[in-house]
């Protein structure tokens, strides 16, 4: 249940491509993700890093929902009921002491480890897929999210902490005057991934979820130096603490939306030892990319899901488009039973997940997954004046920047593309072809002859 049992796993379905050529981990490997960035594009393992002997950069792991499916062990239609289950009902994972991330204990020395430059304007590298993890002071509140963190030195990052719950702990720890212990664990089984960007409730730790998600196969390490867990098989974990008090700006950085972040004053992390594997894999985790999109974007979905199931008899599908940078842009698909069904749906999405700015709600018999369908529903079955809602003033998404990127304000719309019950279904319905079997098999024919 590692990350790299996972990529083995992935190999072998043929899932990965290799790079053997020599990248340097200074733009090269990112030009390359980049490249790789479209739907269900494969892993990348660039096995041949200028400058590092024995280490795997490994990029696009969870870039596609079929690989989250299999890594959940799930089918894409259980998908949701797994990770709201384990949202619901997470499970405490076991404490071990042999880790094979003890391979390898020494001081940090950040230049040693490949960590990527991504973007043109970017502040600097920038550690982009670690899952963090803390208590707080009195150890009876942990929590485990994804953070990005620049590298200012060997021994010293700076953290984005958005005010949600790893905020809440630092703040408790700064009351308390001391600065706040943390494990940052890089190379983690997607399942980890996935957790740490779900949203249960301050007081629940995400390592609960990962560890219902992995059907109770986590094992947590302590880390030696400060007061933290990290998942026992990562590839790399660093022990650090995030300073009560010491702030540096943070940013430029490109995250989900690909446009540049802004800068702000955010705190410093002093990183106090390294543990590793001897030959690590790291996972490189390319910012606005599909695996970006997903690992953020599923949790959500999911939460959608879970909110509107609860105000409209049955939802079909949820999607957070990758337009809409996995974040912004939701569609829902609904079996509409009385008129207002799919308004309330609309409330429901905006209230599950806070940043959603726009969304759309449209009948079960659209696939949400083609923009084509989602649009021709608008077009046909939309009418702005009765079917528009505008909620001004909302907290939104910092990462917008036609928002307000201080305050999270923002404006968000809703749209009911539902076919309106007052009239007869016939006039909205989409129009077929009868079409035979014979006529089938000519089609097929026609189609691999066109192919070969
Ligand atoms: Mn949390």
């Amino acid at each position: 249940m590692s990350f790299r049992d996972f990529i083995k796993q992935m190999e072998e379905r043929g899932e990965v491509l290799h790079v053997m050529d020599e990248v340097s981990p200074e733009f090269e490997v990112s030009a390359v993700m980049q490249s790789f960035s479209y739907n269900n594009a494969p892993i990348i393992s660039f096995d041949n890093i200028r400058g590092y002997s024995g280490v795997k950069i490994v990029g696009n792991v969870c870039g596609t929902r079929r690989r989250l499916c299999m890594a959940l062990g799930v089918s894409e239609e259980k998908l949701y009921d797994k990770i709201i289950e384990a949202v619901n009902k997470p499970m405490e994972p076991s404490i071990t002491e042999d880790s094979p991330a003890k391979e390898v204990v020494e001081e940090p020395r950040l230049s040693k480890i490949p960590i990527l430059r991504h973007f043109e304007r970017d502040a600097g590298p920038y550690i982009t897929s670690a899952v963090v993890s803390a208590r707080s002071p009195d150890g009876r509140i942990e929590n485990v999210s994804v953070h990005r963190l620049l590298v200012l030195s060997d021994n010293r990052l700076a953290i984005r902490l958005v005010p949600r719950h790893l905020f809440k702990l630092w703040s408790m720890a700064k009351e308390a005057g001391k600065d706040l212990d943390v494990a940052i664990a890089i190379g983690v089984h997607p399942a980890v991934l996935l957790a740490a960007a779900s949203s249960p409730p301050l007081g629940v730790s995400e390592f609960g979820v990962a560890n219902r998600l992995l059907n109770g196969n986590l094992k947590l390490v302590r880390c030696e130096r400060v007061d933290a867990y990290a998942p026992a098989d990562a590839e790399i974990i660093l022990e650090a603490r995030i300073s009560r008090n010491e702030l540096v700006p943070e940013g430029p950085f490109v995250d989900i939306t690909g446009t540049y972040d802004a800068q702000r004053d955010q705190p410093v992390v002093e990183v106090v030892k390294v543990m590793r594997r001897e030959k690590y894999f790291y996972h490189a985790l390319l910012p606005g990319s599909p695996e970006h999109k997903l690992l953020m974007g599923l949790p959500r979905e999911a939460a959608i899901y879970e909110a509107v199931s609860k105000v409209v008899p049955r939802v079909k599908a949820v999607n957070l488009t990758m337009g809409g940078c996995g974040w912004l842009h939701a569609v829902i698909s609904i079996e509409k039973q009385v008129e207002g069904d799919s308004k309330n749906a609309l409330l429901a999405a905006f209230a599950a997940h806070p940043s959603l700015k726009h969304a759309i709600v449209v009948d079960s018999d659209i696939n949400i997954f083609n923009p084509e369908e989602v649009e021709w529903a608008i077009a046909t079955r939309f009418q702005a004046d009765e079917d528009l809602i505008v909620i001004r003033g909302a907290r939104g998404s910092t990462l917008d920047p036609s928002a307000n990127m201080e305050t999270g304000l923002t404006t968000k719309v809703g749209l009911d593309a539902t076919r309106p019950l007052k009239y007869p279904e016939e006039r909205f319905e989409r129009a077929r072809i009868p079409i035979s079997e014979r006529i089938l098999k000519i089609i097929e024919g026609l189609k691999r002859d066109k192919n070969q």
